[in-house]
């Protein structure tokens, strides 16, 4: 089984994505991630363009333990007509620390000509003196060849000559980038098999791709097929523009469909969770849709392929979703037939007999007539089914809650709420009144609930609240339109989704946070 070595460029190309930034303490949690997850290298930053990746590899090098991966540090090769011995890029690189690094270098005609003003002779001498510089410190040397397919099209006698000062000099991989983005899988695969034939054993081959045209994953595997053994990209193909080569994608189409070795052995079945975790940490949500990690990737909803899934597993999954840490899962909605909910019960462990299953149905029906949305909100159709069964404790029963918002003088609002709830089961329940501010009324109610039933439910306090959607659903009423909230949770572990719909949009967040921390309780006390 041939070796693909995988290199995440999430910590450097990946945060070129507008709208996302991360911290230091951020990205070493992200390391330790992919760290997790087994990559071979993990391109932390580029030293020097900013102080908080200068912070970063300072840091790395007490704060991080990293059992599986290589930690590289990014720069550039020297300035053109400048020596390496007084390169500013290049000594930050080498203060970073890392025993490997990357540096991008310039390999095509047009860019050396017209962004660097210079000429080839100088172009190559720039790759050649850096890697030579670079090793002289003991590094191992990676050179990113940036627009190298595009450079090759226009004078591939120049890109070869770029890759031989690289490796002449002792580069350990030469990285072909499809730096716009443009090239298509039959060029990748032409152009990586004449490297290939050029370059021999002399170095790896790498890959690089963004995927302008929706097609980085597909150019990706094209050059492995050809010759590469160095994949770069980013999880959940976090990138500028239309982003990078998504890892999420190639590693497990390289690995499942093609058996190349990507990760080590029981590593692969993490990529769910680290995809997530990632996400999570960048506060940027991984799109249901994901191929591999995403969480409709193995859902299913039309009842016909739901009773042909129930009798083989495979009869609409392209691979086991548990390779990947993933998971089948049934969508439930009004148009459920009763092998749906059947099916569901019996993921959930539960034992409903034919009346139950059919009062159900009813109940779905009729609650998704009046705005419920169960698709979007897993958690409260399992409690829903699982209150069907009668295998839900109560945990605690509001006698009545009152919300009050008031405007202060000054302008600001304050919301203040006042819970009197029965904490406990049956006859030993006791009454508990607590009164809490809040931000808002949800969250003045959460705050009140938990001081009122925390201290009989300690496991409250690793459920938190972490999105709120409210959606108006029959907007020619306005404001006495019936109104529906989606409340996400998490306990660390699990993630869920609840929902409520009333006309009023305290009911409607109540009965959403109720379930949610009903079934954030199930989770964690069985
Ligand atoms: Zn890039």
């Amino acid at each position: 089984m041939r070796t693909v070595e995988v290199f995440d460029t999430t910590l450097r190309d990946g945060l070129q994505v507008e709208g996302v930034s991360a911290t230091v303490d951020d990205k070493l949690r992200i390391a330790e991630q992919l760290d997790l997850l087994g990559v071979h290298y993990i391109e932390g930053g580029w030293p020097g363009a900013n102080p908080k990746d200068i912070e970063f590899f300072r840091r790395a090098r007490t704060e991080l333990d990293l059992t599986t991966s290589t930690l590289v540090a990014f720069g550039s090769t020297r300035r053109p007509r400048g020596k390496v011995d007084e390169d500013t890029t290049l000594r930050n690189l080498v203060e970073a620390d890392t025993s490997a690094v990357c540096i991008v270098a310039k390999s095509s005609e047009y860019q050396i000509a017209e962004a660097l003003q210079t000429t080839l002779d100088e172009g190559a001498a720039m790759i050649g003196d850096s890697v030579e510089f670079l090793r002289g410190e003991g590094r191992m040397v990676m050179v990113d060849l940036e627009h190298f397919f595009d450079g090759y099209k226009a004078n591939p006698e120049f890109s070869l000559r770029a890759i031989e000062a690289a490796v002449v000099n002792g580069a350990s991989h030469l990285v072909l980038c499809d730096t716009n983005g443009g090239t298509l899988p039959h060029e990748v695969s032409e152009i990586v098999a004449a490297v290939a034939a050029h370059v021999r054993d002399d170095a790896i081959i790498g890959i690089h791709c963004h995927d302008d045209t929706g097609c980085a994953v597909a150019n990706s595997m094209a050059a492995v097929e050809a010759g590469a053994g160095h994949v770069q990209g980013t999880l959940n193909g976090l990138g500028e523009r239309t982003g990078n080569t998504n890892l999420t994608t190639v590693i497990p189409n390289l690995q499942l469909k093609l058996g190349y070795e990507c990760l080590p052995a029981g590593r692969i079945e993490r990529l769910t969770a680290v995809s997530h975790h990632v996400a999570e940490t960048l506060n940027r949500a991984v799109n249901p849709q994901a191929p591999y990690v995403g969480s409709s990737a193995f859902a299913h909803k039309a009842g016909l392929h739901v009773s042909a899934i129930k009798r083989a597993k495979d009869a609409y999954e392209h691979v086991d979703p548990a390779l990947v840490g993933n998971g089948t899962r049934f969508v439930v909605s009004e148009m459920a037939g009763r092998a749906t909910i059947e099916m569901k019960a019996e993921d959930l462990g539960l034992e409903l007999d034919g009346a139950v299953v059919g009062q159900i149905i009813d109940d779905l029906k009729r609650l998704e007539h009046e705005g419920y949305h169960f698709e979007a909100a897993d958690a409260s159709l399992e409690l829903l089914m699982r209150r069907a069964a009668g295998v839900v404790p109560e945990f605690f029963r509001v006698e009545s809650m009152r919300v009050i918002t008031d405007e202060l003088p000054d302008g600001d609002f304050t919301t203040e709420a006042t819970v009197k709830v029965w904490v406990g089961d049956g006859e030993d329940a006791e009454r508990q009144v607590h009164v809490a501010e809040g931000n808002g009324p949800v969250n003045a109610i959460d705050a009140a609930l938990r001081m009122a039933v925390g201290a009989a439910l300690p496991a409250l306090d690793r459920i938190h609240l972490t999105d709120f959607k409210v959606r108006i659903l029959d907007g020619g009423s306005a404001t006495g339109a019936t109104t529906r909230v989606l409340l996400s949770a998490t306990d660390g572990e699990r993630d869920w989704t609840t929902i409520g719909v009333s006309p009023n949009i305290i009911e409607a967040s109540w009965r959403a946070l109720e379930d949610s921390l009903v079934y954030g309780l199930l989770q964690q006390v069985g």
